[in-house]
């Protein structure tokens, strides 16, 4: 999304620097989310506040407390960018997972015209419930400039780990109904890079250009929580992690940039933190009865 836009106000930033507008709003509109992915925390997704709680690592509203007060928050925020009536560029809608908020949709279905003629409208989801939400896929049909950002960490059953709650069939099933119902979309996924998935990019990649091969790419490195992310690996890991990281890049020269925006992460820092990603590791399988080290019995 970034590069686009710096495609797209390339030439004009110095007229929008004198006479600045609001062009691109950005709204998390609530926590409201399906999953707990491990790499995620209850301000974020409801979903994890009860593992959070059992880990004394919340003392917030409970679960169902969290999930009224996001409830009316959205429609607050609803009321608002309908009062405002803007006339954005760009608007940017997230959760925690948006395809749960059936109002969004309405929202975006009752949108002027010009709106969703001239508006590039991007959508960040986990796909996990799209499936089932066919009226709000029609609601985005008259969205001409429609970009949907797809997070997949994984392949199959590493992606139900990661992302705690997701079912892989029903994050299949949603993919190809929008890729069926929104064909003029763009569609991108964007796998989180951590600790849990740097391992895996093989098979990753591999199911992408085999399967989804028109599909845009787009890496997010994580940065935090500190201790999932590629930079803490102590200095072995990191070079196993580089060596597949070559290897890749040879198989997938299109994606040399993104390659190389890893490999800069590995380099940049030395602090390892392996101790606590293996103690946070451990305390939450044995809470959601998994096993992070079945995936990689080689390497950890
Ligand atoms: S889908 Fe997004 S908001 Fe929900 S738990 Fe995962 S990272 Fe957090």
């Amino acid at each position: 999304m970034r590069t686009g836009l710096n495609a797209k106000y390339e030439n004009t930033l110095d007229q929008h620097l004198k006479n600045p507008e609001l062009l691109f709003l950005d709204i998390h509109f609530s926590n409201l989310c399906d999953l707990a992915c491990r790499t995620c925390r209850p301000i974020t997704s409801t979903s994890w506040i009860k593992d959070a709680t059992l880990l004394k690592t919340y003392n917030g509203p409970s679960h169902e407390e969290a999930v009224l007060k996001s409830r009316e928050l959205v429609k607050q925020k609803i009321k608002t960018l309908t009062e405002l009536k803007l006339k954005l560029d760009v608007l940017h809608l997230t959760g925690g997972e948006l395809f749960l908020l059936d109002e969004v949709f309405e929202y975006l279905k009752n949108c002027d015209q010009k709106s969703k003629k001239n508006t590039t409208l991007y959508i960040t989801t986990n796909l996990n419930s799209v499936a089932t939400k066919t009226n709000s896929i029609n609601f985005l049909e008259g969205w001409k400039n429609l970009e949907l950002l797809c997070s997949i960490d994984a392949i199959g059953s590493l992606n139900d780990f990661i992302r705690h709650g997701s079912r892989w069939d029903k994050v299949l099933d949603g993919l190809n109904l929008i890729r069926k119902k929104l064909s003029h979309a763009n569609i991108v996924i964007q796998p989180t890079i951590s600790i849990l998935n740097i391992f895996h990019l093989e098979e990753y990649l591999a199911f992408l250009k085999n399967d989804m091969p028109q599909l845009a790419f787009n890496f997010i490195l994580l940065d935090r929580p500190s201790y999932y992310s590629i930079k803490q690996l102590d200095p072995e890991l990191k070079n196993r992690a580089r060596e597949s990281l070559k290897k890749l890049q040879i198989l997938y020269p299109s994606l040399q940039n993104e390659f190389d925006k890893i490999i800069e992460m590995l380099e940049n820092s030395n602090e390892s933190k392996m101790e606590q990603f293996h103690s946070i590791t451990r305390r939450l399988d044995f809470l959601r009865g998994e096993s992070f080290y079945k995936f990689y019995p080689d390497i950890f």
